[in-house]
């Protein structure tokens, strides 16, 4: 949604941009055709439901082609339209080339409250606008992969990836023509909760950098930090109960659609989802303190903000009370250009989209080499491993009883240390090794160049630069 005296999604992705690029000696002519999008193809088709035929638009943006297949989200909302699906295949192609995923940048969307729809008709839209994008190589496994993004996930990616099938009987690669597909119809594990995941770990290695935490006037560690997430769907369902469950955080506040829920003891997060699961809001939830407008809680006391709704909700008109220290964009593009510049003058430290939520892409990149090589990770090694270790185990405790030494491994040591590493643990080391190093080249920027002020011009200057590299190693 594009506010009064505001750049719109795509401009102010644009003008982030352009932030970063005049900082960086690019060929002439190679800043533009990094930041055009290439082409948005927008389909218009009907599907024949409750007696009369209801016609959708469908759009899918292909933004950078310097690599193939090119990789993006499908977004089924009302508020779809082709300015909020050109920005998001923007930053899918800067996203890309941060976290070092093989792929250029593509979104789509369509323009649908699925909520209104009953599932088998849900399906037959899916399907149709699928079809749409199949028989144009919008979806093809080797072309363009999408991936769930807001009002799609696991049940709409496995009708996707069975209707490219159907019409491509014989192509053996069919199942890796999307990704975030139900584990039963050639998913991954781990990737359902890939991005929320991925938020983690981010700030696990924000938290480890003591100059960084500096910035943001923090100290410690994640326990006991008061933390405020607005969207408790994928991202920011996963990314709460994750800090809250396994990094001591207190989720003081959900901001969701219809409200938020506050409680400075912290809330239970896993208590609340199951509410909204069963009743479809927050409203009526009784262990903890409801507010109307939730809105205003962006701009609560707290120690990190956690946008995981939308775009556009931190603007010029509350980006001045905004009390949080740091904020890590888990949604796309949730402050806008505007705000971005108020918010670094009060020395706020911003996590960027394109970084922050890239654990989705990440653990899509894992299935897709998994679809394309037709087997689990881990399938071939794991029992190996674990011979070898209970080999060394075996060797330790027969030198220790030989010895008369009384050595005894603990058994959670021992039980640990014999198992071997299975699908999710692998996705996960992969994961947390993928924001680390992508970390890494974004703080290398920020603190080593001494002309990069924040973090976000910093991820854009590591992305524009690889993208700029393999344009100008394709000859362009
Ligand atoms: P989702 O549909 O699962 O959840 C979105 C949640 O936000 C819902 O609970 C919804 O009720 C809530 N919401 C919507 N509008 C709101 C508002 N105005 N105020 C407060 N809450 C609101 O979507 P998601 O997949 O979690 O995606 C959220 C964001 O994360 C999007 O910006 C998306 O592009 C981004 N993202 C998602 C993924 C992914 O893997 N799903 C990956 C990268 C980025």
């Amino acid at each position: 949604m594009q506010r009064d005296g505001e750049p719109t999604f795509r401009e102010s992705v644009d003008l982030m941009f352009n932030r970063a690029v005049q900082l960086m000696d690019l060929g002439p002519g190679l800043e533009k055709k990094i930041k055009v999008c290439n082409s948005t193809y927008t389909v218009r088709f009907g599907v024949r439901l409750r007696g009369k035929i209801e016609t959708f638009t469908g759009y899918r943006s292909v933004h950078s082609e310097h690599m193939e297949p090119v990789k993006g989200g499908i977004r089924f909302a009302l508020s779809v339209n082709q300015d909020e699906v050109e920005a998001l295949a923007a930053l899918m192609t800067y996203k890309c080339a941060l976290v070092e995923t093989p792929f250029g940048g593509s979104k789509g969307g369509l323009c649908i409250d699925p909520r209104a729809w009953e599932e088998h008709e849900l399906e037959a839209i899916t399907r149709r606008f699928a079809y749409e994008l199949i028989k144009r190589d919008l979806i093809h496994p080797a072309q363009n992969v999408p991936a769930p993004d807001m009002g799609t996930g696991e049940r709409e990616m496995a009708w996707i990836a069975d209707q490219y099938m159907r019409m491509n009987t014989t192509d053996i690669n069919g199942r890796a023509c999307v990704t975030g597909k139900p584990p039963h119809a050639g998913g991954i594990q781990g990737r359902v909760e890939a991005t929320g995941r991925g938020v983690q770990y981010a700030l696990r290695e924000f938290f480890r950098q003591p100059e960084d935490k500096a910035a943001a006037k923090l100290s410690g560690g994640l326990e006991g930090k008061r933390v405020i997430v607005q969207g408790l769907g994928n991202v920011g369902y996963h990314a709460a109960k994750f800090l809250s469950e396994e990094d001591g955080c207190k989720i003081t506040a959900i901001i969701e659609r219809d409200g938020a829920l506050t409680d400075e003891r912290g809330l239970n997060i896993e208590d609340i989802r199951q509410w909204m699961v069963k009743h479809g809001t927050i409203k009526g939830y009784a262990n903890a303190t409801y507010v109307e407008d939730g809105t205003v809680l962006l701009e609560a006391d707290c120690d990190i903000l956690i946008p995981a709704a939308m775009e556009g909700v931190i603007h010029k008109g509350n980006a001045g009370n905004i009390k949080a220290p740091l904020i890590i964009e888990a949604a796309n593009g949730p402050i806008t250009f505007g705000a971005d510049e108020i918010l670094r003058q009060k020395g706020c430290i911003i996590i960027p989209d394109m970084y922050a939520n890239a654990g989705g892409v990440t653990v899509s990149y894992f299935e897709w080499v998994k679809n394309l090589s037709h087997i689990r990770f881990g399938r071939m090694q794991r029992r190996a491993e674990e011979s070898r270790h209970q080999m060394l185990v075996d060797e330790l405790e027969r030198l220790s009883a030989d010895k008369g030494l009384g050595w005894t491994l603990s058994p959670g040591f021992k039980d640990k240390y014999l198992r071997g590493a299975g699908e999710l643990e692998l996705v996960r080391s992969g994961l947390d090794d993928t924001m680390r190093t992508a970390y890494q080249a974004m703080r290398e920027v920020w603190h080593g160049r001494g002309d990069v002020e924040d973090l976000r011009t910093a991820a854009y200057i590591v992305s524009i630069g690889r993208v700029a590299s393999s344009y100008i190693s394709k000859g362009l």
